[in-house]
């Protein structure tokens, strides 16, 4: 069971620090990293066998959230999806002239922007386009982000015509002021409905997504929140602290700084989520997700092979992800690669017929061998020294234990972590500040201690 770290403890180890949805992580990618390299990539992957994981991004929303941090477009405009389907089409068709001996997939997530600001016959046609070239096998899983507040149940319906089964729903905070200050109203019974329908239409897994730290958030209207929550029973939740970080996306200047919630009230705010969803069945995993103790992820947890990708915490690790439509990130053949972030300059590179990647990273054996021990301190809350020098040999035991010996002895002292000269555990204190412990094995960290801007959200 998580225990709340000291006030002395969170104050100490609230900086900035990035959340290991990648390794290395997005502020080393470079445009060196463009189409031509990209393509190489791709050949690596279509050497390799096996299913991919494929990554849409649908951008539009029909207004902008005042806290959002995703690559959004917000328009009222329908038609305009056509317009981006076209495209995607086009972006779809070019890359998979690349892989021509790989094409089954055993994991597709629709993520935004909104993807159901798409109607049915959009949504048909969006699944149509990835289908034609790349097919499904059959026991995987296809995921879709809603806003319950523009979702139509016949949208449900038509997912799961598709073979969609699990989805993901904003709810951020039931409470009135706060949604009227973040600028997203939405309704309880809606959600609740939407949940409904996508039950009734066979969805294997409902994932509610809560935001703690927004402004006028207290702890009685949170735990009102929190209450109405558990009342809808989803399968998981993800709980993540509100990054606030108006130097990257400047519309959260139209948040009342003054209402965010202090560092220790943010904590409190989190541990009121761990406390009422822990005692009613649900399981802390990892940073910020919670599980039913009968879902996948916590038995993924159990088994050791739960793992962390751009959507966060995931059970089915895909040796590679291709992502298509603007700013998606892939993660393939021993590379990042992220897509142009304007919805124009990546139009009209498609357009020209180029691979419309800006920027990235090649993933050297150094890399490789420091994501997956990351990943094991994220997912796992432990690291096995042992297992380290099995999969990478005993130089690599002897690199992390030189990353280790700086900084362990004052994360012992403090009691975020126990380590026996083998396993290094996550304490149930240390839980909230693993990403401070996972930084201990960032190669590339010591270069931003010098930085004068920010480049990470804090890790509190
Ligand atoms: S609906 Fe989601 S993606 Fe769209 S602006 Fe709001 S938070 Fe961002």
């Amino acid at each position: 069971m998580t225990s709340i770290p000291s006030p002395e403890l969170i104050q100490k180890y609230d900086r900035p620090g990035p959340r290991y949805t990648s390794y290395p992580t997005a502020p080393e990618w470079t445009d060196a990293l463009g189409p031509e390299q990209f393509a190489r990539h791709l050949a690596r992957a279509d050497a390799v066998k096996g299913p991919l994981s494929i990554y849409v991004h649908l951008p539009f929303c029909r207004e902008m959230c005042r806290f959002c941090g995703c690559n959004v477009v917000a328009t009222h405009d329908r038609t305009r999806a056509d317009a981006y389907l076209d495209v995607l089409e086009k972006e779809v068709a070019l890359v998979a002239r690349h892989l021509p001996n790989r094409r089954t997939f055993t994991q597709l997530h629709w993520g935004g922007g909104t993807p159901t600001f798409l109607d049915e016959k959009q949504l048909a046609r969006c699944h149509e386009i990835i289908t034609r070239h790349f097919e499904f096998a059959k026991d995987g899983e296809k995921a879709i982000e809603i806003d319950p507040a523009i979702t139509r149940r016949s949208q449900i319906d038509a997912l799961a015509e598709m073979g969609f089964n699990r989805i993901s729903m904003g709810v951020q905070d039931f409470d009135p002021r706060v949604q009227e200050t973040v600028g997203r109203i939405q309704g309880e019974k809606e959600t609740a409905d939407l949940v409904q329908a996508a039950r009734d239409n066979g969805f294997k897994g409902v994932n509610l997504d809560l935001i703690y730290g927004l402004p006028f958030q207290t702890r009685e209207t949170w735990k009102r929140t929190l209450e109405r929550i558990l009342a809808i029973h989803p399968d998981r939740m993800a709980v993540f602290g509100f990054a606030y970080v108006p130097w990257v996306k400047p519309h959260q200047r139209l948040l009342p700084e003054a209402a965010l919630p202090r560092t220790s009230e943010r904590v409190a705010l989190f541990f009121d989520a761990v406390e009422t969803f822990t005692r009613s069945g649900y399981r802390l995993i990892g940073l910020d997700h919670f599980a039913l103790e009968t879902d996948e992820m916590a038995r993924a947890q159990d088994e050791g092979v739960l793992t962390r990708n751009f959507q966060g915490y995931t059970v089915r690790p895909a040796d590679d992800t291709i992502a298509f439509g603007m700013s998606s990130i892939s993660d393939l053949g021993g590379a990042y690669a992220q897509n142009a972030h304007r919805l124009k300059d990546w139009g009209d590179k498609v357009e020209a017929g180029i691979l419309p990647v800006v920027k990235g990273a090649s993933v050297n054996d150094d890399d490789v061998m420091r994501r997956h021990v990351i990943n094991r301190v994220m997912c796992l809350l432990r690291l096995d020294l042992r297992e380290v020098a099995a999969k990478f040999g005993p130089k690599a035991r002897a690199e992390i234990e030189a990353s280790m010996k700086p900084g362990l002895p004052e994360l012992v002292s403090d009691g975020l972590v126990t380590f026996d000269g083998d396993v290094l555990r996550v304490t149930p204190v240390g839980q909230l500040l693993v990403r401070n412990v996972a930084m201990m094995f960032d190669a590339y960290l010591p270069r931003h201690a010098q930085d004068k801007k920010q480049t990470f959200s804090r890790t509190v």
